[in-house]
């Protein structure tokens, strides 16, 4: 499995920085948005090291589907039951911050800070 010791998505999914965390299986990792835009903001990530949605290809399809079936799972079992958004910042222009692939999934009662 690849991994970025200077990336901090894996030093979180290696335990090294401490997370709010919602969902783990072998492969996957789900923890809260440290700066949540949504009343329940949680990022679903793979453990393996991917920088962003571009590098994904053919053999990662059956990792992708079980990250976006988790996520009305996930909403539920958190206690969204009346929608959510579910977003993958992908690169510069897409505005990507942390270079590890991610699916944001946001939901709650509306106001939301932002989004
Ligand atoms: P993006 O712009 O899609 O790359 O979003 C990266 C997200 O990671 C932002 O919403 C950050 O708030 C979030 N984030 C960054 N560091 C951490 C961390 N240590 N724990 C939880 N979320 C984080």
């Amino acid at each position: 499995m690849k991994r970025d010791p200077g990336c901090i998505f894996c030093r979180i999914v290696a335990g090294e920085i401490p997370c709010r965390k919602a969902y783990e299986d072998d492969d996957i990792l789900s923890f809260h948005d440290i700066a949540p835009w949504a009343p329940v903001h949680v990022l679903i990530v793979p453990k393996e090291h991917f920088v962003s949605f571009y590098d994904v290809g053919e053999a990662e399809t059956p990792l992708l589907g079980r990250i976006f079936a988790l996520a009305p799972r996930l909403m539920k079992e958190l206690g969204v039951t009346n929608g959510f958004r579910t977003l993958v910042n992908t690169g510069v222009d897409g505005l990507q911050e942390v270079p590890h692939l991610h699916v944001h999934v946001m939901g709650g009662p509306r106001p939301w800070a932002k989004g």
